[in-house]
């Protein structure tokens, strides 16, 4: 293109009038072995970052004892979520530990419209769904400091029963062996510096 055409045409661009809509939320998606601290982390980062959205996502496994139906899950039955996979609800769903967990597609859409950044705690299945679908998504894979850590961590939290324990360690073993996949790896040791890295990969980036 010649210097006098590239010149004409700028001149003829409109000036830029402000533009005045939200821009489009980023999306981070994070995943972990149960009992790695995901939980508490995504916790302490809404504490931290109020802008920040949480996906709630639907499950049929029964609520723990603490937690709050639309805040830390929607609970719905079997037939519910089956429903959901027949009408195309979900942008991603998957069976974990013997439960089915999905994140509604209008949810995730509704929050990136209106500028937010989103956070997902899901598992490595669906987080490999929702990629396929926002292949910008910012992927953190957070591991314990060890398989014992993470025994401990599960015993601890008093929340699951010795049979529920070890199905959830079982499948960590797979679980860990997708952390490849994802953007950032994250060792939650120490809680304080966990939350230090993480609000490093979540700062804007402009
Ligand atoms: P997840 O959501 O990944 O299943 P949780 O957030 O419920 O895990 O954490 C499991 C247990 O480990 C909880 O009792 C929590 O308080 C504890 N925990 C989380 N992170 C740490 C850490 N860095 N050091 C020690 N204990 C931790
Ligand atoms: P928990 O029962 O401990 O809350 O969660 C069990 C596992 O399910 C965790 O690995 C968590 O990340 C995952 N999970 C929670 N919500 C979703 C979801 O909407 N979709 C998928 N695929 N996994 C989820």
């Amino acid at each position: 293109m010649s210097p006098e055409r590239t010149k004409k045409t700028l001149a003829s661009v409109p000036p830029r009038r402000e533009d005045t809509r939200p821009s489009r939320g980023r999306l981070f998606i994070l995943s972990a072995p149960s009992g790695a601290g995901k939980s508490t982390l995504c916790g302490l980062l809404r504490e931290r970052l109020p802008g920040l959205r949480y996906s709630v996502s639907y499950t049929t496994r029964a609520p723990r004892p603490g937690e709050i139906a639309g805040d830390d899950y929607f609970f719905i039955d079997e037939a519910a979520f089956r429903d959901g996979i027949a009408n195309g609800r979900w942008a991603e769903w998957a069976r974990v530990h013997g439960h089915y967990y999905g994140t509604a597609s209008d949810f995730i859409d509704q929050r990136l419209a209106q500028g937010h950044d989103l956070l997902l705690d899901i598992d490595v299945q669906g987080a490999a769904q929702l990629v396929a679908q926002y292949p910008q998504a910012v992927t953190i894979f957070i591991m314990p400091p060890s398989v014992e850590v993470l025994r401990q961590r599960l015993a601890n939290r008093e929340t699951d029963s010795a049979e529920v324990i070890d199905r959830r360690l079982r499948n960590a073993a797979d679980e860990m062996a997708a952390r490849s996949r994802y953007r950032h790896i994250v060792v939650n040791d120490r809680l304080e510096r966990t939350l230090e890295d993480l609000l490093a990969i979540l700062a804007p980036n402009d």
